[in-house]
């Protein structure tokens, strides 16, 4: 019987690459494992995929009666739905700990670092296996992603010796430009509906009785929202309405400034009022140095309620 690794629902490049890397890795170690993935590609992870010859995770969504990996969450809002009926393995993880539990044992190898897959990089020399030179080429890019190209709070100095590694085995010289190349493909807005632009990062939370929705997008410039603006927020609302939401907040993240404009609809503003200091001006304000959502958006937002 096969042994699955995937990542999180909405899946991101660390989600899918995740999955492809250390499915790879397992399979030098004996076992019979397989790639999967929560949902679509999108158009980064495609941009990864073609540049370095990857194939696409198959698509599973129910895992009950099955052996899995999980890469990068333990959230199960984010996870299977059935997959508290799985025997989880392993988990290679870059948050916080989230509440999924195990009925066995299991490897666990989860670390404060930027990106899953400098954690599997840290695996595939724990193991002394060699990365082949594709799937060190997808890593480098889904770390440069996670990490926004080293600028992100979360950027460890791991990560940034994982990403040179790997970029050595890849033959990629110039990695920050290809990273560059890889946001600007991320920044691609036009033709995206409303939905795809509130969801395309998305994550939904827990916090205390109530849950939030936090979408980001990171771009090269954030003038690509100018005319999008008032669709975004009619989307939120509808999204908030349907999942009966306490709050939704899109982050616009501009890369180059390093900063994210917040959108924010919510039963009560005064909260994200309260965990950023900030008062909100028709529904939106700047922060300032503002990159990440793990690190410097969830943590402020979870003890306010
Ligand atoms: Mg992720
Ligand atoms: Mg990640
Ligand atoms: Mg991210």
């Amino acid at each position: 019987m096969s042994i699955f690794v995937t990542g999180h629902t909405n899946p991101d490049s660390d989600s899918i690459v995740g999955a492809i890397s250390l499915s790879y890795l397992r399979r030098q170690l004996g076992d019979d494992c397989v790639a999967a993935r929560q949902g679509k590609i999108s158009d980064e992870t495609r941009f990864i995929l073609d540049k370095f010859g990857g194939d696409e995770p198959l698509l599973k969504t129910s895992y009950s009666g099955e052996e899995v990996w999980v890469v990068d969450t333990t959230d199960l809002a984010i996870l299977p739905k059935d997959i508290l009926q799985a025997t989880v393995l392993g988990v290679a993880d870059h948050h916080k700990l989230g509440d999924l539990t195990t009925s066995t044992p299991l490897e666990c190898w989860i670390r404060p670092v930027g990106c899953s897959n400098t954690i599997i990089k840290e695996m595939f020399d724990h193991y002394r296996v060699e990365i082949p030179k594709d799937i060190a080429g997808m890593m480098m890019c889904a770390i440069l992603s996670d990490t926004v190209i080293f600028k992100s709070p979360t950027c460890t100095k791991v990560d940034t010796k994982a990403v040179k590694d790997l970029a050595k085995i890849a033959g990629v010289e110039d990695f920050k430009a290809l990273g560059m190349e890889m946001f600007i493909v991320k920044s691609a807005v036009e033709g995206a509906s409303a939905r795809d632009l509130t969801t395309r990062d998305y994550k939904e939370f827990d916090m205390g009785a109530s849950k939030i929705g936090v979408g980001q997008l990171e771009v090269v410039d954030l003038s690509v929202f100018d005319d999008k603006k008032e669709i975004l927020f009619e989307d939120m609302k509808k999204l908030k309405d349907e999942s009966g939401l306490h709050s939704v907040i899109v982050l616009l993240t501009d890369i180059m400034t390093e900063g994210s404009q917040l959108l924010v609809v919510s039963d009560d503003e005064t909260i994200i009022e309260k965990a950023f200091d900030k008062k909100l001006d028709n529904h939106e304000v700047w922060l300032e140095g503002v990159l990440s959502r793990k690190k410097q958006v969830i943590p402020f937002l979870q003890p306010l309620f």
